[in-house]
């Protein structure tokens, strides 16, 4: 395959792959260029005490036969060969607060979700009817969430404002189960004050409809695509870090990586925050006020990540997530101080094919604000030395991990007795591994006072250069899916491909 590529694709996240895995389907030549030693992004791996960790992929919605999810990991042929365990039917998450002994179970199944909250919320059957109607009426607005084609641009805009935080609330005065609705709100970070209901329910309902974990982890995702694109004619290199857009006549000629050599390609799909991509672009096409308004955009919380490898055959393997906050912390699960730290925390048990009666291993995720991690940003890591950003880190980190074991074992009592070893990982490893400013977890943070204002198209001014990923309209990994369709269908120019993939 030689220079120039019809696509060149910057960045082998799971929008970058889609994109890439598509477009080579469709004829194209494409060259997917990745910074790092291993594709996928957050879909990336890793081993600790010979123990598999995902970055980025702890469990997955929408993979039963017939769901969306499903149907574009069929039409990519990644399907049959994901090895899947399907998380409790009756509990795939539960939901944990402080000074309240309960367990309060997420079941999947529409019917079976209500029915086993009733349990705890004997008088709230209309509320949770309320809501999972409602979550089902929103989802439903989203053509492309629902490989539908031909929809109205304008059917979503009458839900785009709806308020996560005003609609829980209207539907119950109950405080707790409020709480507990969107007790798993780590997963779309959600902030009182801007959350549309929509990023609420997309998540929800792809994990209602089902839950799925990846048996030794989810970076078999990236390989999967990665051969298929090799298949189809396409190249991926590793190690290979782009640093300019070469703009030409006003289109993008080249990208420039690391080491001074040029990609030439006709069309350029960026897989990098928008932010980083505008940052390399030397061009008075795109105009100062859509620059100010990306860079002006607020990105989510990052993440502190304690990996725990356990004693082997020491602690239960769960098929379900936890999901703890402490009581009053609802609403503002992000803004902790240094003294109340952690106000929530998610824990997640890997799936391993060795065995599923012990866990192997466990991964506690809790929020830290890249301002807490600052007095290090000058250093760049992406080895593994636990000491890799010098001894105050080290001794930041060491003490964090010991606050948040504190808290967890409050909970989890005697946790302590079952670890091996543990590893941990702040804003400033994902800033390192993925290529953003500030380590944030999802991206671009959306907001329902202004929902198109925090959208971002897949096309830009310049009209061979298009955007994918996460940013674009919705983070994980059913998110960064949908926009790499996105990014597809505005690079085709139809919806031939959704067709396509309904009929796979
Ligand atoms: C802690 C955590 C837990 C998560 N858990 C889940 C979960 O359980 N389920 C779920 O569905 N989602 C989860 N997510 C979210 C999900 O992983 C992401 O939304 C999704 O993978 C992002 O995909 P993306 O296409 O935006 O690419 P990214 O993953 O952001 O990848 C971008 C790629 O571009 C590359 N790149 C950047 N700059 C350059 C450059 N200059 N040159 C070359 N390459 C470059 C990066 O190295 C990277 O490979 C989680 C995320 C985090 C952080």
């Amino acid at each position: 395959m030689t220079e120039p590529f019809d696509i060149v694709i910057i960045g082998s996240g799971m929008g970058g792959l889609v994109c890439a895995d598509i477009l080579s389907r469709e004829g194209y030549s494409v060259c997917v260029l990745e910074k790092n030693k291993q594709i996928g992004g957050c879909l990336q791996t890793y081993v600790r005490d010979k123990v598999i960790f995902d970055s980025g992929v702890h469990y997955l919605g929408g993979l039963a036969e017939g769901q969306n999810l499903y149907q574009v990991f069929k039409y990519l042929g990644i399907i049959d060969k994901l090895k899947l365990q399907k998380m409790d039917e009756d509990s795939f998450d539960r939901i944990l607060v402080e000074n309240d002994d309960k367990e309060y179970v997420f079941a999947q199944g529409y019917e079976n979700f209500i029915q086993k909250l009733l349990v705890d919320f004997p008088g709230e059957e209309k509320a949770l009817r309320l809501y999972c109607d409602k979550i089902r009426e929103v989802c439903s607005k989203f053509p492309l969430y629902n490989l539908r084609t031909g929809g109205d641009v304008n059917e979503k805009t009458t839900v785009l404002e709806i308020d996560t935080k005003a609609f829980i609330e209207s539907i119950t005065d109950n405080k707790k189960l409020q709480a507990v609705l969107v007790g798993n709100n780590m997963l779309y970070v959600l902030q009182a004050d801007k959350t549309p209901f929509y990023v609420h329910a997309m998540i929800l309902n792809s994990y209602i409809e089902s839950s799925w974990k990846c048996i030794d982890g989810g970076s078999v995702i990236g390989k999967i695509m990665a051969k298929n694109i090799r298949e189809h004619g396409g190249v991926i290199h590793r190690n290979t870090e782009v640093k300019k857009f070469i703009v030409e006549e006003n289109r993008v000629a080249a990208v420039q990586l690391a080491d001074g050599s040029q990609v030439k390609g006709k069309h350029f799909i960026s897989n990098m925050h928008p932010v980083r991509t505008l940052d390399m672009l030397e061009t008075d096409i795109i105009k100062q006020a859509y620059k100010n308004r990306i860079r002006n955009l607020e990105n989510s919380i990052g993440g502190f990540v304690l990996n725990i490898v356990f004693k082997k055959d020491h602690y239960p393997y769960n098929r379900h997530n936890y999901y703890y906050h402490k009581e009053g912390h609802v609403w503002n699960m992000a803004d902790h101080t240094e003294a109340n730290w952690p106000l929530c925390y998610a824990v997640f048990f890997s799936a391993s094919s060795k065995t599923d009666r012990y866990a192997e291993s466990m991964t506690i995720l809790a929020y830290m604000r890249y301002d807490e991690v600052r007095q290090w940003e000058s250093t760049f890591n992406t080895v593994s030395a636990e000491d890799d950003r010098g001894p105050d880190y080290a001794a930041f980190k060491k003490h964090k991990a010991e606050t948040l074991l504190d808290c967890v074992e409050e909970r989890f009592p005697k946790l302590r007795e079952s670890i091996k070893s543990y590893y941990t990982a702040t804003p400033l490893s994902y800033r390192d591994y993925i290529g953003n400013e500030d380590g944030s977890m999802y991206g671009i943070v959306k907001d329902y006072h202004n929902p198109l204002k925090t959208f971002i198209s897949p096309r830009t001014k310049l009209p061979n250069l298009y955007l994918t990923g996460q940013n674009l309209n919705l983070h994980g990994i059913l998110g960064a899916t949908m926009s790499g369709l996105v990014t597809c269908t505005a690079f085709l120019g139809n919806e031939d491909i959704i067709e396509k993939i309904r009929n796979a």
